[in-house]
């Protein structure tokens, strides 16, 4: 059975309606708005790309996740209005796109092009652009983006190879990537509350303004914002709003949002990662004593059987507790390894290695995997047919168990480089007992 078309308004009753449809402009910014939902009381999905069919089960919010950042504007516009065709068949009440809290765009866009064509599409006359994430030390003040204590145009984010932002001043960035009129809503409002939110709100838009840059520099400024957000039909901001806007639902499940359907069965870890604290989280594994297993990417790029002798290794240690199977190394032998077979090769065959692996742990009877690496989840998750991710409960900031869905029912946890703390493998595990015990906890 495939979705239902944008043309047809109707909606199949094995699809349960969701309340907030949410577009995210990368993988990683779509886990990050998709972890806060939940937390904030929302039963939440992140799909991989658009999904051809429907989720058949009841969620709050689906967050579809694209990776349109720094694609041509054209087409970022193409898969943000079929997600919106997704959102809408879904039954979504409102549309948010994500983008990052730096605001990344290129020249062209493409932040700008697709809020243009998600409010013509939506017929929606006015919307919000809010990147402001106070936790993470992205604020927004008389329309500039500060990145902890600097401007963003001071911050690394000058430098970035796709999305250099040298112009702080978001009315100015935003300006110059659309036709549609760019206004600020300022901090003297925000502090007023939803209500002064409002009126600032009704008075742009009889100017013309149609997206209005809003201020915000603490939490509680976004749960000010929340309210005044309601009525729109589409939002457009960083992950940070999510605070202020998921209060704004009637939620009956809330305080099992991050409750997943259980998966008992064998444990393992494939690690690509070679980051400072998955380096750190290898070691501090071995060093309990846990059962790891070292891949050796010369070996890989030589011998056919090194995944064949991985997996053999895995088979008799996977009932006696996690495994770990890793290619994580110290930066001077990932130099090493890059300078002998080449850095991109050697990055490809290891991330297609670690997948193939996972696939094999899986057909082991692995039900319970842990990937550590950004790249390296995205390899895997392929290799493993997941078309969606059901969001549980965080193990740390940023990296929550999920429930994947696709060709096999598994739980999940994609941990990108320099996330979690060293005993992440460790504690992965024991928050899993945890939550097997008390599901609903
Ligand atoms: P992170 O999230 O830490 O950046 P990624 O998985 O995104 O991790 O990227 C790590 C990259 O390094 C992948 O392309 C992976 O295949 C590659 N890699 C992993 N181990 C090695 C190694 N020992 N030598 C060379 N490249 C490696």
């Amino acid at each position: 059975m495939t979705f239902l078309s944008s043309s047809d308004s109707s909606r199949s009753a094995a699809v349960p309606g969701i309340r907030l449809g949410c577009i995210a402009d990368d993988f990683t910014g779509a886990t990050d708005l998709a972890n806060s939902l939940v937390r904030n009381g929302m039963r939440t999905v992140q799909t991989i790309g658009v999904p051809q069919h429907p989720l058949g089960f009841e969620v709050d919010a689906v967050v579809v996740a694209l990776k349109s950042r720094t694609i041509p504007a054209a087409d970022a516009v193409a898969q943000s209005l079929a997600a919106l065709d997704y959102l809408r068949a879904s039954g979504a009440e409102q549309i948010y796109f994500k983008y990052c809290s730096t605001f990344d765009s290129t020249r062209e866009g493409n932040i700008g092009p697709v809020t243009e064509a998600l409010m013509a599409a939506e017929r929606c006359d006015f919307t919000i652009a809010c990147p402001a994430f106070p936790e993470n030390g992205r604020t927004v003040f008389k329309g500039h983006l500060f990145v902890g204590d600097v401007l963003l145009s001071d911050s690394g984010m000058r430098d970035h190879p796709l999305t250099p932002m040298r112009d702080s001043n978001l009315v100015r960035v935003l300006q110059a990537q659309t036709a549609a009129r760019v206004g600020l809503i300022p901090y003297d409002v925000v502090a007023r509350g939803a209500q002064a939110i409002r009126a600032r709100m009704q008075s742009l838009e009889a100017e013309g303004v149609r997206i209005a840059v809003v201020d915000a520099i603490c939490d509680d400024d976004l749960r000010k914002l929340g309210p005044a957000l309601r009525q729109l039909r589409l939002v457009t901001a960083g992950s940070g709003v999510a605070i202020g806007l998921a209060p704004n639902f009637v939620l009956q499940h809330a305080s099992e949002a991050d409750v997943l359907p259980q998966r008992p069965g064998l444990r393992a870890i494939v690690s690509g990662s070679c980051s400072a604290a998955t380096n750190a989280q290898v070691g501090e594994f071995v060093r309990r004593g846990g059962a790891a297993y070292a891949l050796d990417p010369l070996k890989l790029a030589a011998d056919e059987h090194e995944i064949e002798q991985a997996l053999t290794w895995a088979a008799p240690r996977l009932a006696t507790g996690p495994v770990l199977i890793y290619s994580t190394a110290e930066p001077a032998h990932v130099r090493h390894i890059q300078d002998r077979i080449g850095a991109s090769r050697a990055g490809a065959l290891v991330e297609q290695s670690l997948a193939q692996i996972a696939r094999g742990l899986v057909g082991l009877g692995v039900t319970q995997l842990v990937v550590a690496g950004g790249e390296t989840s995205g390899a895997v998750v392929q290799a493993l047919g997941v078309t969606a991710l059901r969001i549980g409960p965080q193990i740390d900031p940023g990296v929550p168990w999920t429930a994947a869905e696709g060709a096999v029912p598994l739980l999940l946890a994609l941990k990108s480089g320099n996330f979690g703390t060293p005993d992440f493998f460790i504690k992965c595990f024991a928050s899993m007992d945890d939550h097997e015990r008390n599901p609903a906890a």
